[in-house]
């Protein structure tokens, strides 16, 4: 089996230096057990933090270890009664072209008519955020005006159309490049986007608020949250997905200046880990199948071939390569 480990924890932004590729030799399989060749694996900004040497709410990766995440593919070798070769399955061996290991850490897929690769994407970890943090976190109503950063990424081009069919009256996103902008507006739905590299985050979003957002959908942090705290409406709720616009800092940032808006407009900010909201997959499953059946949600999909450039898919990702979920098809 080919595999990416960690070799040196990253200081600022990782380089390919910091990972090594190597080749595992997997011994026969135990009882219960299967084997399964990856089709696609998952590259996530999460990843960045399992990289330093920090508490968080997942382990560190460990130093010359394999490193893990979400991962599709089929079973080709099975001991386990559960999980017949050819079943496919969302496991968390990620990173790695064949994975193997206990039936109980492989689920299977259900039995639809969409790609694999949507498992780990839209019908996947990244929607059921989307999806987590709007219903639930933000409490979205209809006629919410809502801001979504970090729009055309996998969380944010999901939320963006989620926001919509929720009864949002406006939805609006913000991405860092023109065709990114143009993607936001005529092929997922939004009313209104900005780039936030043309100019200050809390210029464009005043332009294109006039009447408050009532939402936040934050991905980005940093200057998009405190751009999001000026435009919030009284009883504004943000939720707290992301700050990727933070995950290189190598020193601490200011916090928000403008913390004092939430006394005086009284707003709910909540930070929330789709983990944490597990019990939404049916529902959220049934919903998204049927819209992604339907075409009344679209997803793009950014892929890298071959698990030999899954570092600079993940690089890539990282620098706003990608447009929708970043894929390594193995
Ligand atoms: P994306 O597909 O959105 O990829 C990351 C994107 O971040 C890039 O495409 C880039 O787009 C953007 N970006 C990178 N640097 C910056 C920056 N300095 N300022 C603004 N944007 C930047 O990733 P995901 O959809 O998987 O994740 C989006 C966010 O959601 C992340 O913050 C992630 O950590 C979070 N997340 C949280 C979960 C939870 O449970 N709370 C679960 C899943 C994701 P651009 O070209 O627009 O700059």
């Amino acid at each position: 089996s080919t595999q990416i480990q960690l070799t040196t924890r990253p200081a600022g932004s990782p380089t390919p230096e910091n990972f090594s590729t190597v080749s595992v030799e997997l011994p026969d399989l135990g009882p219960d057990q299967v084997r399964v060749r990856n089709e696609f694996v998952s590259v996530d900004p999460y990843m960045r933090g399992r990289m330093n040497d920090t508490r968080s709410y997942v382990p560190p990766f460990g130093l010359d270890e394999t490193m893990t995440g979400g991962a599709v593919g089929r079973v080709v070798e099975s001991t386990a009664e559960s999980l017949p070769v050819g079943t496919a399955v969302l496991h968390g061996l990620g990173w790695r072209d064949l994975a193997q290991g206990p039936a109980a850490q492989f689920s299977a897929l259900p039995d639809t008519e969409l790609p694999l690769s949507v498992f780990l994407g839209a019908a996947g970890m990244t929607g059921l955020t989307a999806y987590a943090g709007l219903t639930r976190i933000a409490a979205l109503k209809k006629g919410d005006v809502v801001f979504i950063s970090g729009a055309a990424g996998a969380v944010g081009s999901i939320a963006g159309q989620v926001a919509r069919k929720l009864g949002a009256s406006r939805v609006i996103g913000s991405a860092g490049s023109a065709d990114k902008v143009t993607l936001l507006k005529e092929k997922y739905g939004y009313d209104d986007a900005f780039n936030y590299k043309d100019a200050p985050v809390r210029q464009q979003l005043r332009a294109v608020s006039p009447e408050g957002i009532d939402v936040y959908f934050d991905n980005v942090g940093g200057d998009h949250l405190e751009a999001a705290l000026d435009r919030l409406t009284t009883g504004g709720r943000a939720a707290l997905c992301g700050a990727i616009s933070q995950y290189n800092n190598t020193e601490r940032t200011p916090g928000p200046d403008n913390m004092a808006n939430l006394v005086t407009r009284s707003l709910k900010l909540e930070g929330f880990i789709v983990g944490q909201h597990q019990d939404l997959q049916p529902e959220f499953a049934e919903k998204m199948t049927g819209w992604l059946t339907d075409g009344s949600v679209v997803f793009d999909e950014t892929v890298v071939d071959g698990i030999d450039h899954a570092v600079e898919a993940f690089l890539t990702m990282m620098a706003g390569g990608n447009t929708g979920k970043m894929l390594v098809r193995i």
